[in-house]
């Protein structure tokens, strides 16, 4: 792709990326989102390009790369590849989750990792940005196989990482159950027990809301834009969600508690449409104790259709709605399905995944008066609560439901208001891909310039 930016300091750094990061289009695409947005804070703070923060914030400050085998249940050795990639470290510890699934690679890694600075740092509170994973893919594994490959894999990663150096978390594919078995390892190995990951079980120093957070966190968000800006409310509203795993199952729970009707889910095989609204405890058995396919859904509820879709779901985008939830994966949404949505009334798109809207479909939202949210801003609930949770374990206290919920909610409804003032301020108003990556950078670009040169 031939990314161009109108501000020239801009455009030769992208350039310069593109150039030192051949083969890595997914990296490329966050890089171009982020300094194709940003020459507003420019005039304002000339620091940016007097100290080069931005030629070294678009390259990580370690990249860590690792063989990982392991032995299958026929006794056969499997290769995988581990990656950790260390993006920034200037306002807190590296932060990020752990993605496991056949299509990772450097590419989507760096993307995932470059994000997550401005994410977590949008939460208010003190985490570098990081990503990590493998191309292993626990689907169709036997639990025997998945402990087998996260043993090996903490193996390594175990070196690299620690409570107060790098704390990885879930993501696609990295659940409590993967989680588990690397805390485990990273336990007998260190002869530690201590808050390196988050996302553990509540029995092992978890916290209470970190399984919801990320889709909680997103209706949180939308909620609190629905409120400020067009006076109203989830009640009532149509919504699709994309996705059916951690962060649609419980965007659905929380957009259902208030209000909504959520009449579509989705996974990489097709979807479900269900006009009278998803059951959603037939979902979670299904999902969460099955581990099974969506299209179980429409055997088990009359009322449901399923709908086979090869095309990696984009089918789910032409069913009606008032607000459109991704929360699959990146690019799910492009511009043919941005035009359905746009055509069929869409108010809201909320952004549940990592980047799941493409670049051409996010501008078509913008210009066409829908309100659009980035990742990076709207799904920041589930790294702000393993936020909460590295709080949780460093005081060695655990907090209730209810507190962490409260406190998940202020940080979201925080987001949206420091997003909203800061696009506000440079002259771009509901512009929140502009709100959300000046907001994010600049408290990075104090640490950065303050710390010197690192
Ligand atoms: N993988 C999640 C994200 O994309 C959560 C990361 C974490 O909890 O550290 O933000």
């Amino acid at each position: 792709m031939d990314y161009k930016i109108e501000n020239e300091y801009l455009n030769d750094l992208m350039q310069k990326v593109m150039a030192r990061n051949a083969n890595e289009p997914e990296f490329h695409q966050a890089v171009y989102e982020f300094l194709n947005s940003i020459a507003p804070a420019l005039p304002v703070h000339p620091e940016l390009i007097e100290k080069q923060v931005l030629e070294r914030i678009v390259e990580p400050e370690r990249q860590i790369m690792f063989r990982v085998a392991w032995i299958d249940d026929n006794g056969r050795i499997q290769v995988n590849r581990g990656y950790r990639i260390q993006f920034n470290s200037a306002i807190g510890p590296y932060k990020g989750g752990i993605r496991l699934h056949p299509s990772v690679n450097l590419s989507i890694l760096k993307f995932l990792g470059f994000e997550q600075i401005f994410k977590n740092s949008l939460t208010g509170l003190p985490m570098g940005g990081a990503k990590g994973g493998s191309d292993f893919d626990p689907k169709g594994k036997s639990d025997n196989e998945v402990m087998a490959f996260c043993q090996s894999f903490m193996r390594e990663l175990y070196r690299h990482i620690g409570p107060d150096c790098d704390v990885p978390a879930g993501d696609i594919g990295t659940g409590a159950r993967e989680i588990g078995f690397m805390f485990g390892q990273y336990k007998k190995i260190v002869n530690e027990f201590s808050g390196v990951l988050t996302g553990k079980k509540l029995s092992f120093g978890g916290s209470l809301a970190r399984t919801e957070a990320t889709g909680y966190g997103l209706c949180y968000f939308v909620n609190a834009l629905l409120r400020e800006k067009m006076d109203t409310s989830f009640e009532g509203k149509t919504v699709v969600i994309s996705g059916s795993g951690n962060v649609a199952i419980y965007a659905t729970e929380k957009a259902q508690q208030l209000g909504a009707k959520v009449v579509a889910l989705s996974d990489s095989n097709g979807y479900v449409y269900d006009p009278e609204g998803i059951k959603l405890d037939i979902v979670k058995d299904i999902k969460e104790v099955k581990r099974g396919r969506i299209s179980e859904y429409a055997d088990r509820v009359p009322s449901a259709k399923y709908t086979a879709d090869a095309n990696g779901s984009k089918g789910i985008w032409t069913i009606p709605c008032d607000i459109a939830l991704p929360c699959a994966t990146q690019n799910e949404l492009n511009l043919d399905s941005a035009k359905t949505l746009v055509a069929n009334g869409v108010k809201v798109v909320g952004e549940g995944a990592n980047m799941p809207t493409t670049l051409d479909a996010t501008k078509f939202f913008q210009d066409n008066g829908v309100f659009f949210t980035p990742g990076k801003a709207s799904n920041a609930g589930g790294v702000a609560t393993s936020g909460l949770e590295m709080c949780q374990n460093s005081a060695r206290l655990s907090w209730t439901f209810e507190e962490v919920d409260a406190r998940l909610k202020g940080i979201m409804e925080n987001i949206f208001h420091t997003v909203d003032a800061t696009a506000k301020e440079v002259g771009c108003e509901n512009n929140y891909v502009v709100g959300a990556n000046i907001a994010g950078l600049l408290k990075v670009s104090d640490a950065m310039i303050a710390q010197g040169c690192i």
